[in-house]
């Protein structure tokens, strides 16, 4: 397994280079988003580990040129702060993972091998859940072909549900990722925005995509 590096701190890079590779892996490092673009482009990696503060180039370019360019290669971004919007703005844009510094290498392997296990099938720059389609870079979702209209916070919960598919997200959870807040229970905020969506991607159609989990939260999956 191949793992590009972009990182432009050499200390914070050489440390990751090192667990990697005792980890068995194979990895190339580039220490800034220009030479990482043109690995990324030219090499065969089965992940790039990105930090998003890059001199010139950022993460957030280099993921959006090498999807554009039909890369489907993994990304795990590193991000400095746990800013919600960039974790939602990396996942439109068709990242996979994100981990804030400073983090376990421990943590950061078990990340990496989980990505890995997906594998590439799983990969999402157009996500596909039954009759569901998100395509991250055109900010388009459409069911059984007909265009959803959302707002971009609905397209952001939509993205989030369906990238994990029958797992049970909690109104924390939701409300931490895609608002940016901490979740109180005397704001309903997250219930209005499910049912505005449900009345988009489930109003319309017989079988309903969307669901209730009480007392829990929500979860998007194909029920038979
Ligand atoms: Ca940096």
């Amino acid at each position: 397994m191949k793992i590009l590096v972009v990182e432009d701190e050499r200390k914070a890079a050489a440390y990751l280079r090192k667990g990697l590779v005792e980890n068995g892996f194979v990895v190339d490092v580039a220490a800034d988003g220009e030479d990482g673009l043109h690995l990324a482009r030219t090499e065969a990696y089965d992940l790039l580990i990105m930090d998003v503060l890059l001199p010139g180039r950022d993460g957030w370019s280099v993921l959006a040129e090498l999807r554009a360019a039909g890369r489907q290669t993994p990304v795990l971004f590193l991000t400095a702060r746990d800013a919600v919007q960039d974790r939602v703005k990396g996942l439109e844009l068709g990242a996979d993972d994100y981990l804030v510094k400073p983090y376990a290498f421990s943590e950061l392997l078990a990340r990496v091998r989980s990505i890995l296990r997906r594998g590439p099938a799983r990969h999402a720059e157009c996500l596909r859940v039954a009759e569901l389609e998100i395509d991250h870079v055109r900010h388009r979702a459409t069911r059984a072909g007909a265009r959803l209209e959302l707002t971009p916070k609905e397209f952001a919960l939509l993205s989030l549900l369906a990238r994990r598919p029958g797992e049970v997200l909690s109104r924390t959870v939701i409300a931490e990722q895609v608002w940016d807040m901490n979740f109180d229970s005397g704001t309903n905020v997250v219930d209005v925005h499910v049912r505005r969506l449900r009345s988009k991607v489930d109003d319309p159609f017989e079988k309903k995509l969307i669901h209730t989990v009480r007392g829990v939260g929500y979860v998007l999956e194909e029920r038979p």
